[in-house]
């Protein structure tokens, strides 16, 4: 449904230039789950406002971005605003900064149906209503004629995701929907973009830096580390038997639930994106670290399980995968 092709973002800053995104292929395939997760400043949020194309002026953007066979890069900025909240629905970390403050909540959903479906303002209107009681409101009729301000957080993520929803996309891309939000509240969340994708069919693309979510919502899981991919499978995979060392660095780091004392954070910083490395970028806080990896960027190896970019994976290397499982969230 959607295919990134060798995605590279790089962005001129009076410093230089930055690579945010280097080289990143991943597939989302129809009503599947592909969680992207990472650090802050892994490239994850910029990879997909590139899909999106809502990136600043300063980036550049090359490679391909397929969406149903279509490259969206070569649309006319009209063409992508048919997409965009059409085709494919958005959701962001602060509801806040997606609604409009002056705005009544159910008319801002309305809105969406009228621009993308040519409803009528009455249609659209009653159909914001049935929304709303989709998404968990309580009292929708009565709600939809309320402001933002009126709304608590987690009720403002609801309405968003009204909105993101409103056209029946195909695919809803949701970047760090829960991160502004109590964690009971998170929870609530979660299972209603689940709910929603059960019932719609749709394909969803996670973005977050939280293992608990990934384990939670996800088919799929694609490991950032300084703009690339290294380590991607099935999340049962991926968290049982993970193969990249900073992949098995943030299972470290997450506590298990009650013993605090279990949190183990990566020793060292990602690497400086106006000069990467030319080797592996995780080398500098790699306790596996070999010269060659100084040297040469891994490929991806693939085994039976997942496509990991790291050097032990290497094929004629002794005492492939030499370690433990992981028994995570169980
Ligand atoms: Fe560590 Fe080398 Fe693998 Fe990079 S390629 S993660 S430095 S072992
Ligand atoms: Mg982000």
């Amino acid at each position: 449904m959607l295919e990134l092709k060798q995605l590279t973002v790089h962005f001129q800053t009076p410093h230089g230039m930055v690579q945010a995104v280097r080289g990143v292929s991943l597939q989302i395939e129809e009503g599947e789950t592909l969680a992207i997760v990472g650090e802050s400043g892994s490239g994850k949020s910029v990879a997909v406002q590139s899909v999106m194309r809502l990136l600043p002026k300063n980036s550049s953007v090359s490679g391909e971005i397929l969406w149903r066979g279509k490259n969206l890069m070569l649309l006319t900025e009209k063409e992508m605003q048919g997409i965009r909240g059409g085709e494919i629905g958005m959701v962001f970390q602060d509801p806040m900064t997606a609604l409009n403050p002056t705005m009544k909540i159910g008319d801002q959903i309305a809105e969406a149906l009228i621009r993308h479906k040519k409803f009528s303002v009455n249609q659209a209107k009653g159909l914001a209503v049935e929304l709303l009681e989709k998404v968990g409101i309580p009292d929708p009729r009565r709600r939809a004629d309320s402001y933002p301000h009126e709304y608590s957080g987690g009720m403002r993520q609801r309405a968003v995701i009204a909105i993101a929803i409103a056209c029946s996309p195909r695919l809803l891309i949701a970047d760090e929907p829960t991160t502004a939000l109590d964690v009971t509240i998170q929870a609530q969340i979660l299972e209603l973009i689940k709910e929603l994708q059960q019932q719609m069919g749709m394909g969803v693309l996670l973005i977050t830096h939280d293992l608990a979510v990934v384990h939670e919502a996800a088919d799929k899981v694609a490991v950032m580390y300084a703009g690339r991919v290294i380590e991607f499978g099935n999340v049962k995979d991926v968290l049982q038997y993970p193969a990249h060392p900073y992949t098995r660095g943030l299972l470290n780091s997450k506590p298990k639930p009650g013993d605090r004392s279990a949190l183990v954070p990566i020793p060292g910083n990602p690497p400086d994106l106006l000069h990467p490395p030319v080797g592996c970028s995780f080398a500098s806080r790699c306790p596996y670290a070999m010269r060659i990896c100084a040297e040469h960027n891994p490929p991806v190896f693939k085994t039976d399980r997942q496509e990991t970019s790291c050097w032990l994976l290497h094929p004629q290397r002794e005492g492939r995968q030499p370690w433990n499982s992981y028994s995570y969230g169980t």
